[in-house]
């Protein structure tokens, strides 16, 4: 199928053809056929999050990711709890701001964008305010692609007794996470990343134990994480609300064609290898990442703008996208700087041709051939 172009960033991405063909046929909600979809989609969601179906359910939720973190935020902490929040970017204030706009009380434990979140400075937190019931976090925080250390951060949170959130909503698929194990309460991804579908839904794999005690603690209607999973526990595979049926068919297709790759390991290497193949290209160009290699993800790379050569990222993004490659902005607030995800139906030719056009840039620079 032609392509416009590639999309190098961490959601929607590149997805293939095939899932795009399986949105070519309408279904009806109720059905048998489709209700059998979601519920087989919600039993591959738990193998992939290597958590037992007795002690583990998955729950879908309409919208994009936030859509699915506000959910379960909203639902999980009951109206006498308090939550932290651990932030190093962009994703993790996200999660602060909707704990502030549902009146949720909460306190924020502040990091930098350059740093991982710290398990240590966690428990002092915790073990100085036993008002706090729940922690929330995100895995990879997309901002800048470093990658949070998920087993550590968990440990500390289940060994002090609270429940934890995880918002590994750009690593779910890609980066293997034994939920099951570690005692993860709330993981929420969504369908337009890692496991590689279109936009259109989020979801939530929550300990059965947890969630069923969540009955009446939303504070929305449509939002109301508790509720829809009942729903579709009782109604096999309902959803409360219209659901977004050519997007669920499409992540199904997503989720058969994880498997056939492979599963999330076997994803992983391939998007690592994408990532180092595009760092190495990229500082041959002369440009430097933001992140050093021990805290960057396989996922999405931050790049500082270059002083060796007249740049501007508007030009920049424009020359890439006419030779078919749309990168991202950078999102930071104190450092200049742009993205480029390794995600999505990309290999490391396409990773290789990318190069190509930047190198090309790089030139056509150095000679003045680009207005800035
Ligand atoms: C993409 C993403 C989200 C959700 O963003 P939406 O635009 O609502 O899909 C949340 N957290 C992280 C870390 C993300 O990468």
């Amino acid at each position: 199928m032609d392509r416009n172009y590639l999309l190098l960033t961490p959601g929607p991405l590149s997805t293939t053809s095939t899932v795009k063909e399986a949105m070519m046929r309408d279904w009806c909600t109720w059905d048998d056929d489709y209700k059998g979809i979601v519920q087989d989609i919600r039993g591959r969601l738990l193998s992939l999050a290597q958590a037992d179906v007795d002690a583990y359910t998955a729950v879908l939720v309409q919208g994009s990711g936030t859509f699915g973190v506000e959910a379960a935020i909203g639902t999980a902490v009951p109206k006498e709890g308090k939550l932290l929040v651990l932030e190093n970017g962009a994703y993790g204030q996200r999660m602060e701001q909707i704990a502030g706009v549902l009146g949720i009380q909460h306190c924020t434990l502040n990091g930098t964008p350059d740093r991982v979140l710290d398990g240590e400075r966690v428990k002092a937190v915790l073990e100085g305010d036993a008002d706090i019931t729940h922690v929330a976090f995100v895995h990879c925080e997309t901002t800048t692609g470093i990658l949070n250390p998920l087993e550590e951060i968990v440990r500390v949170v289940k060994d002090q007794g609270r429940k934890v959130i995880v918002d590994a909503m750009s690593s779910f698929g890609g980066i293997p996470i034994a939920v099951g194990e570690l005692g993860i309460d709330y993981l929420i991804s969504s369908a337009n990343k890692c496991i590689q579908g279109v936009p259109g839904f989020s979801f939530v794999v929550a300990k059965r134990s947890v969630l069923s005690e969540c009955k009446g603690n939303a504070r929305s209607l449509a939002l109301d994480l508790y509720d829809q999973w009942e729903t579709m526990e009782r109604d096999s595979g309902k959803w409360r609300f219209t659901s977004p049926t050519h997007v669920v068919r499409a992540f199904h297709q997503a989720l058969i064609e994880l498997e056939q790759e492979g599963g999330a390991q076997r994803r992983c290497t391939r998007y690592a290898d994408n990532q180092r193949t595009l760092v190495r290209l990229m500082e041959e160009a002369g440009f430097e990442a933001y992140l050093p290699v021990e805290t960057q993800s396989p996922i999405i790379t931050t790049f500082k703008y270059p002083l060796h050569i007249p740049f501007a990222f508007v030009g920049f993004y424009y020359f890439l996208k006419e030779r078919g490659f749309v990168i991202y902005p950078g999102k930071l607030s104190d450092a200049e700087v742009f993205r480029i995800g390794t995600i999505g139906d990309v290999h490391k030719g396409d990773i290789e041709r990318l190069c190509e056009a930047v190198s090309s840039y790089v030139t056509s620079a150095q000679q003045g051939g680009i207005a800035i």
